[in-house]
C-alpha cells in the first residue's frame, strides 16, 4: 500500500494535503511532516497544506491557499469521512489518497490506507517515509514526534510496543532532543488552567458513571477562553473513580451549535455519538448538537452504555 502511495506522489507535480475540520496536533503534524518530506525528496514539486488554521499550531508551519487544483493529487490525512474533510471538494482532484487511523466510515479515495491500530496519523506518515524512498530530517521527525505524543496522550493509549519501537528508532536516528520539543505543544494560558479547575469543581456524575459538564458561552466568557479550549483538557480527566465515560458540552456561538467531546476508559462510545452527527475513535469521540438541551439525551445514551458495560464486565466492580 505504501508503495502505491509513493508511486502516486512521484507521478504528480502538484500535491494537496488536507485533514479534518477542528484541527488538532496530529492532523496538523501529519500533514506538515508529509509536506516537508515530499518537498525534501522532490524539491521541484508544488505541495500545499490546506484547511483552516489555528493560532495554536503555527509552530508546525504555515498553511497554504490553492486556487487551481487541476491535475493534482489530493492526500487526505486523519479523516475517515467526506463531511469532516476541511476545505476540499473531492471533484476538483485527479486522484485521491486517504491515510487514516480512524475506524472505517466510508470510501472516498482511489487508494485508501486505513490502520485503526496505529496510534496516530503521524505514525502512519512515519511508516510511509520509512518504507519508501521519501526523505526525512530532524525537523520532520520533530513534527511526527509531537503528532504521536499528542494523539497518544504521551504514549498512554499505546497498547503494545509498536509505537515505542518506531519512535525510539526515530529519536536516535535524528538525535531529537525531545525534552525541548514539548513547550509549544503543552504551554497554555493560565485562564485554561482556571477553567480546568472550574470543570473539576462542577463535574456531575450519573448513576452509572458518566461525568459531564455543560459549558455555556457565559462560562467561557468568564474564563476568557474560546469554544476549542475545553477539548484540549479532556484527557486530563481520565482515571477518576466511578467515572467510565466523561463528556464536555461546549456552546460554540461562532458555529451556532454545541461541541461534544467524549472519552471513555471502558465502553465503546463512537457509535453512540454517530447518532448525534458525530463519531471518532472507540474511546475518544466527538459530535456536534444543535441545542444544549440535547445533551440530556446524549448523557442518557452514554449512561446506558456504562450500565451495560458494567453488567457485561466479568469482575463487576473491577473497572
Ligand atoms: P475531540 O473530542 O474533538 O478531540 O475528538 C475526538 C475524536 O472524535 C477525534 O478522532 C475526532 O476526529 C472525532 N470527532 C470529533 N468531533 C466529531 C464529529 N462532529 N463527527 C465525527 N467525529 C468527530
Amino acid at each position: 500500500m505504501y508503495s502505491d502511495i509513493y508511486k502516486l506522489i512521484t507521478e504528480y507535480d502538484k500535491i494537496v494535503l488536507a485533514r479534518h475540520v477542528g484541527v488538532d496536533p496530529d492532523a496538523m503534524a501529519s500533514v506538515m511532516a508529509l509536506k516537508d518530506s515530499i518537498l525534501l525528496t522532490f524539491p521541484h514539486k508544488k505541495v500545499y497544506a490546506i484547511g483552516s488554521g489555528s493560532n495554536r499550531f503555527t509552530y508546525f508551519g504555515k498553511l497554504d491557499k490553492i486556487e487551481n487544483t487541476k491535475d493534482s493529487l489530493l492526500i487526505v490525512l486523519d479523516t475517515p469521512d467526506i463531511r469532516r474533510i476541511d476545505g476540499v471538494n473531492l471533484l476538483d482532484y485527479s486522484k485521491i489518497v486517504k491515510i487514516d487511523h480512524h475506524p472505517f466510515v466510508e470510501k472516498f479515495a482511489d487508494v485508501e490506507h486505513i490502520d485503526d491500530s496505529a496510534s496516530s496519523a503521524s505514525e502512519l506518515v512515519l511508516e510511509l517515509i520509512n518504507e519508501t524512498p521519501l526523505l526525512m530530517d530532524k525537523n520532520i521527525a520533530a513534527k511526527i514526534y509531537l503528532g504521536i505524543v499528542s494523539d497518544t496522550n504521551r504514549f498512554m493509549f499505546s497498547k503494545n510496543g509498536r509505537t515505542f519501537h518506531a519512535v525510539a528508532k526515530m529519536i536516535d536516528e535524528y538525535e531529537l532532543e525531545i525534552d525541548k520539543l514539548y513547550e509549544p505543544l503543552y504551554l497554555r494560558p493560565l485562564n485554561e488552567v482556571k477553567l480546568e479547575g472550574y470543570i473539576g469543581l462542577n463535574l456531575k456524575v450519573t448513576e452509572n458513571g458518566v461525568a459531564y459538564i455543560k459549558l455555556t458561552k457565559e462560562i467561557l466568557d468568564e474564563y476568557k477562553v474560546d469554544a476549542a479550549s475545553p477539548g484540549n483538557m479532556i484527557n486530563n480527566f481520565n482515571y477518576i473513580n466511578d467515572v467510565l465515560i466523561w463528556v464536555f458540552f461546549t456552546e460554540d456561538v461562532k458555529n451556532g451549535n454545541v461541541r461534544v467531546s467524549a472519552r471513555s476508559r471502558g465502553p465503546v462510545i463512537n457509535m453512540a455519538l454517530a447518532k448525534y452527527n458525530g463519531g471518532g475513535h472507540k474511546y475518544a469521540s466527538g459530535a456536534r448538537i444543535k441545542l444544549m438541551e440535547t445533551s440530556e439525551d446524549v448523557i442518557k445514551d452514554l449512561d446506558e452504555l456504562c450500565k451495560n458495560y458494567k453488567k457485561e464486565s466479568d469482575s463487576g466492580e473491577n473497572y
